[in-house]
C-alpha cells in the first residue's frame, strides 16, 4: 500500500468522443485486475478515512482498496457489498469527486485514490466471477410493502430481504428503478446493469408490481391493512418551471418529458417523434447533472446544436465536473450568466429563439450566493428546441395528508431519526424526504430505514 508516490492516479479509459456520441453506450471503461490493484495500492490507509466519513453509506473504502490491491476480489466484493445495495451502480453515477475522492487525503497534490472506478471493477469483476449478493434464505413471515422502486425503495428491500422480510415493491411506472431506469442516461448508467439487480432481487424473494399508482389504481388503505409495514420511496419528480412567456410552445419541454421520451426510444418502446432533435438547435436551460445529461443526449441525437444556459457562472455549476467536463469534450457550447425572460416564437407557436438578460452573479464572504440582472441587457439566440432543466419539487399526494402523513413546507414528508414518518408503521426516504438529489443518499436513507424496520418488526 502507500503506492501513491511511484504510481498516479489513472482514470479508467473513456471511450474516444468521435466513437461516443455516435451510441449511448457507457463511456468509461472498466479496470481490469492489474489496474485495479495497482490504483488501490496507492491508498494510504488513513487511520481516520476521510472518504469513509464522506461517503453517505459509509462504505468501508480502505478495506476494500486493501483487498484488491491484494487481489482478494472475494472479500472486497462481500465488503462492498455488505453496506451498499448496489455498488456497481453507485461507482458509475455517484459524484465522486463531491464525495468520497474529494475527501481523500491524496486529492490535494496527488490525486485522489478512483474509488467510484475500483468500486464499479470489484461487483463487475465478481459477477464475472459468478460472485452474487446474499440475501437471508431464512423468511420471517412479515411482508412490506414499498411505494417506488428508485434506489431508495430498492435499497429497503435489499435490507428487508437480508433480514427474511418480505419486500412487495409497487411502481406507477411500467419499468422499476425510479430515475436509475427514466432518468439517468444509459450512457453514464447501462440499463442493464439496473435490470440485472432488479432480476437478483425478484429471485431472492422481492415481489414487483409495475403500473400500478398508489393513490390511483391501488388505495393506501389496502396496504395498510395488508401489510406489517409501509415504505414510502416516491421520490421528487414534479419538475420546476420557469414561469416565462412562451415556455408551452412548440418544441419547449421539460428535461423529464425528453429523457424519459427517449430512454423509451432506446428500449424499443412506442415514443413521442414530435419530440426528437435531430438537425436542430437545443438550449437546455439550467446547469446542473440534468442540464448535461440533455445536452449529451441531444448531442447523441443528432442536434445540430447542444447549448447550456446557465443563470451563474461556470465555477457555480451544482453538478459534478466530470460531467461538465464530458459534455464539453463532446461538443456542448456553454453559456454562462444568462437568465431566460421568454421563447419567442414563429407563426404556427413553434420556439424560434429564446431572449435572455445577462446577469452578475456573486458569493459574499458569509457564502451568501446573489444574483443581479443586468438592465437594458436583452438579447436573443435562435433556438428550435428548449429543454428546461431546473430542478424539482415535491408532488403533494392526497393520500399522504389523508393518513396523517405531514410534510414540511417544501412538501418533503417528514420523519424521525428512524425513518418513521408521523403515521407509525410507515417509513419514508430518498427523494420525498430530502427533496431531489442523489441515488446515494437515496440508498441510505432505503437502508436506514428497512433496518428500523426489521428492529420494530422482529426486534
Ligand atoms: C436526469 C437525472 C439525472 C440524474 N443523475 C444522477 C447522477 O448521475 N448521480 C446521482 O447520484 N443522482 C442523479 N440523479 C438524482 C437521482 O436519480 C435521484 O436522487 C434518485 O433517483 C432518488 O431516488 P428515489 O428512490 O428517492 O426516487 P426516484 O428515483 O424518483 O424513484 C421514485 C419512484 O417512485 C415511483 N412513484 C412515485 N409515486 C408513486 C405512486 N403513487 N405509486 C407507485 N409508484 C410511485 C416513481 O414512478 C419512481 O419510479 C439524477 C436525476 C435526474 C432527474
Ligand atoms: S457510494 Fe459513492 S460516495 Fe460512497 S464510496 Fe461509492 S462512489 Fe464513493
Amino acid at each position: 500500500m502507500q503506492n501513491f508516490i511511484f504510481n498516479e492516479r489513472i482514470e479508467p479509459r473513456k471511450r474516444a468522443v468521435n466513437e461516443r456520441i455516435k451510441d449511448f453506450r457507457e463511456i468509461y471503461e472498466i479496470y481490469n485486475p492489474n489496474e485495479a490493484s495497482i490504483q488501490a495500492d496507492r491508498c494510504v490507509q488513513c487511520g481516520d478515512p476521510y472518504c469513509h466519513n464522506a461517503c453517505p453509506l459509509h462504505n468501508f473504502i480502505p478495506h476494500w482498496l486493501k483487498t484488491v490491491a491484494e487481489r482478494d476480489l472475494e472479500l472486497a466484493f462481500r465488503i462492498s457489498n455488505e453496506s451498499s445495495p448496489f455498488p456497481e451502480i453507485m461507482g458509475r453515477v455517484c459524484p465522486q469527486d463531491r464525495l468520497c475522492e474529494g475527501a481523500c487525503t491524496l486529492n490535494e497534490g496527488y490525486g485522489a485514490i478512483t474509488i467510484g472506478a475500483i468500486e464499479t471493477f470489484i461487483s463487475e469483476e465478481g459477477f464475472k466471477k459468478g460472485l452474487r449478493p446474499q440475501y437471508e434464505e431464512k423468511k420471517t413471515g412479515k411482508k412490506v410493502a414499498i411505494i417506488g422502486s428508485g434506489p431508495a425503495g430498492l435499497s429497503c428491500a435489499t435490507y428487508l430481504l437480508r433480514s427474511g422480510i418480505e419486500p412487495h415493491v409497487f411502481e406507477r411506472a411500467d419499468r422499476a428503478g425510479g430515475l436509475m431506469t427514466y432518468g439517468i442516461p444509459n450512457f453514464k448508467l447501462d440499463k442493464k446493469v439496473v435490470q440485472r439487480r432488479i432480476q437478483w432481487l425478484e429471485e431472492a424473494g422481492m415481489k414487483l408490481n409495475t403500473n400500478i399508482e398508489v393513490g390511483k389504481n391501488l388505495d393506501f388503505e389496502e396496504l395498510l391493512e395488508n401489510y406489517d409495514a409501509i415504505f414510502l420511496g416516491i421520490g421528487a419528480t414534479k419538475p420546476r418551471r420557469a414561469g416565462i412567456p412562451g415556455e408551452d410552445a412548440k418544441g419547449a419541454m421539460l428535461a423529464m418529458d425528453f429523457l424519459t421520451n427517449i430512454q423509451h426510444k432506446l428500449f424499443g418502446d412506442p415514443y413521442n417523434k414530435d419530440k426528437e432533435v435531430k438537425d436542430k438547435t437545443v438550449i437546455v436551460i439550467g446547469g446542473g447533472d440534468t442540464a448535461m445529461d440533455c445536452v449529451r443526449t441531444s448531442i447523441r441525437e443528432g442536434a445540430k446544436k447542444a447549448i447550456c444556459a446557465y443563470r451563474r457562472d461556470a465555477a457555480s455549476m451544482p453538478g459534478s465536473r466530470k460531467e461538465v467536463k464530458n459534455a464539453e469534450e463532446e461538443g456542448a457550447e456553454f453559456v454562462y450568466n444568462v437568465a431566460p425572460t421568454r421563447i419567442i416564437t414563429g407563426d404556427n407557436g413553434e420556439v424560434v429563439a429564446v431572449e435572455f438578460v445577462r446577469t452578475i452573479s456573486t458569493i459574499a464572504k458569509d457564502g451568501t450566493r446573489k444574483l443581479e440582472i443586468v438592465k437594458n441587457s436583452e438579447f436573443t439566440m435562435e433556438a428550435d428546441v428548449v429543454i428546461f432543466a431546473l430542478g424539482f419539487e415535491n408532488t403533494p399526494l392526497e393520500f399522504l395528508s389523508k393518513h396523517g402523513i405531514e410534510t414540511n413546507k417544501w412538501g418533503a414528508i417528514k420523519v424521525d431519526g428512524n425513518y418513521e414518518t408521523t403515521k407509525p408503521g410507515v417509513f419514508a426516504g430518498g427523494d420525498c424526504y430530502r427533496g431531489a438529489h442523489l441515488v446515494v443518499t437515496a440508498a441510505y436513507d432505503g437502508r436506514e430505514a428497512a433496518k428500523s424496520i426489521v428492529r420494530k418488526l422482529i426486534g
